[in-house]
């Protein structure tokens, strides 16, 4: 995976984030010290969490819903944006990630926003679904283990309100999808999650190359 936009030659994309990143130092601070953690290539990019903030704000997002923290890059980026009064619900299963991402949530004042929920995020969708939120997600993103991609993306579809948003990362898997010689787990299962969401007339469709790729999902009004 990659944790830039990789379809761009490096000159163009140190020019990409020259005119258009606007990262609080507060992002900066958590991106240098995820740099150093063996799975930073798990962080988004930068210009990605700004375009996903971009897009709450466009949206007039209050109800977010993120299955993958890590570090807490992309769930800190989407609290800055959004307002106060403004919820999310965060699925991960490592105490140690989500610690960091604790930290920063608050240093940033935006801890009380966020519903952290350690445990396996399949079990957490099904929870919340019992617990009747389903319809009430504005926005949500996934970015947790490949193999489960259908599986989250089923139950957030199902969480997220007529006409909400699903954003989904590492759909062009740093361009493995193509290379017929690469057949472990987590491509295949991004193929499989792709040809998934191509077929899928519940949504209508937007695939973006930045970064390691991100698919943009918006249920259709009446599923
Ligand atoms: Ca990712």
């Amino acid at each position: 995976m990659s944790n830039k936009t990789f379809t761009l030659s490096e000159d163009l994309y140190d020019y990409l984030l020259d005119v258009s990143l606007r990262e609080p130092p507060i992002l900066r601070r958590l991106r240098e010290e995820t740099a150093a953690d063996p799975m930073a290539r798990m962080q988004i990019a930068p210009e990605q969490g700004q375009f996903m903030a971009l897009l709450l704000q466009l949206t007039g997002a209050a109800r977010v819903l993120e299955v993958g923290v890590f570090t807490g890059y992309s769930s800190l980026c989407m609290a800055l944006a959004l307002p106060p009064t403004a919820s999310l619900v965060c699925c991960d299963i490592s105490p140690e990630w989500t610690a960091v991402a604790r930290r920063y949530w608050r240093e940033a004042g935006v801890e009380a926003m966020i519903d952290l929920r350690l445990a396996p995020a399949r079990e957490t969708l099904d929870t919340l679904l019992v617990e009747g939120h389903a319809d009430s997600f504005d926005f949500a993103f996934i970015d947790a283990d490949k193999e489960n991609y259908i599986d989250y993306y089923e139950r957030v579809l199902k969480l997220v309100r007529p006409g909400g948003l699903v954003a989904v990362d590492n759909v062009l898997w740093s361009g493995s999808v193509v290379d017929k010689t690469i057949q472990d787990e987590p491509t295949q299962a991004i193929r499989a999650f792709n040809a998934h969401v191509r077929d899928d007339r519940r949504v209508a469709l937007s695939m973006l190359p930045i970064a390691d790729g991100l698919t943009l999902a918006m249920k259709r009004t009446g599923e």
